[in-house]
């Protein structure tokens, strides 16, 4: 009898802890995800740190969003257990190259999958000529494999949303996603994206110097991965490199340092910001610490130093 009653003791704790793993790995498949996939800001390679160029993988309900296409992207996705035939929404911040440099490719190397799905792209003014041009570049290798290999057409796979002002960029039912121009001078066409999901509000800073209207932007979001850029390394830099005053001109008009991301995170109320996007992120001198004590100054929540592949 005793032997009975443990015996179902045990079997109805075993049936509630089955179901409590099912419900915590359904929770768990269905939990939004961020992905850093690149780190490093600019478009130079690096072997000197293992950042490479910027991507951001946001994964809501197990659909994958990639916001922007650094070079590496491609691999990127692949390292991160994303299937590139899984690929079906893309967003592109602004057109420098170390944001969009593999956009074609990655296309290219969905559609060589064999089972590519539909892919939305996302993005300022330009896009759809990049697009074009992208397909044009590769239309002797696309019109032969369709014509020797039978495969679909892979310009009719994509469908390109371009807009030239903030707003709502797209909406399902499992997530909005809403755009902010920011500061990135001399581009003017370079925004923010905002992820609501019903789990978590995320937002993506692109490039972008300090900007109040990006605070705004990202009040009460859960999440704020921001580009930044260490300043007593550029100024090292440029002491090296005499002829880079232009440089610094441009890393200082268009860049946030860690001060000012602080100062952003701390007035938009973030719970975490992730560092991203580092100036300069071939520096493997440059700790951890070195990143985030300019950060704390001004902001009191959760930091987190963002590396390649890391899953926030
Ligand atoms: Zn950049
Ligand atoms: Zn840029």
């Amino acid at each position: 009898m005793q032997n009975r009653r443990q015996f179902l003791i045990t079997a109805s704790t075993a049936a509630s802890y089955s179901l409590l793993s099912r419900t915590v790995s359904a929770q768990a498949k269905n939990r939004t995800r961020i992905i850093l996939l690149g780190t490093k800001g600019g478009p130079t390679l690096t072997t000197r740190t293992s950042r490479t160029n910027p991507a951001t993988l946001i994964v809501v309900n197990d659909v994958p969003y990639l916001i922007d296409c650094g070079y590496g992207v491609s691999r990127q996705l692949i390292s991160a257990g994303i299937a590139l035939n899984r690929l079906r929404y893309i967003f592109i911040t602004h057109h420098h190259s170390d944001h969009n440099l593999e956009y074609g490719p990655l296309l290219y190397n969905a559609w060589v999958t064999s089972q590519p799905i539909k892919i939305d792209v996302y993005g300022p003014t330009g896009l759809a000529k990049m697009t074009h041009d992208f397909f044009e570049y590769q239309k002797f290798d696309i019109d032969t494999r369709i014509a020797d290999e039978g495969v679909s057409d892979p310009r009719k796979l994509v469908t390109v949303h371009e807009f030239e002002a903030a707003g709502t960029t797209m909406e399902n039912a499992d997530v909005k996603i809403t755009s902010c121009r920011v500061r990135h001078p001399p581009i003017t066409q370079s925004y923010a994206y905002r992820f609501d999901a019903k789990d978590r509000s995320i937002v993506i800073s692109g490039d972008t110097a300090y900007a109040p209207e990006l605070a705004e932007f990202a009040k009460g979001a859960d999440v704020l991965v921001h580009e930044v850029m260490y300043l007593p390394a550029i100024e090292k830099l440029i002491k090296e490199h005499a002829a880079s005053t232009r440089l610094r001109e441009h890393l200082l008009a268009s860049h946030t340092s860690t001060e000012d991301v602080g100062r952003i995170a701390a007035q938009a109320g973030v719970k975490t910001l992730v560092l991203t996007h580092f100036v300069p992120g071939d520096d493997p001198s440059i700790t951890d610490e070195q990143w985030s004590e300019g950060v704390r100054k001004n902001f009191r929540g959760r930091i987190i130093v963002g590396k390649d592949l890391m899953e926030i």
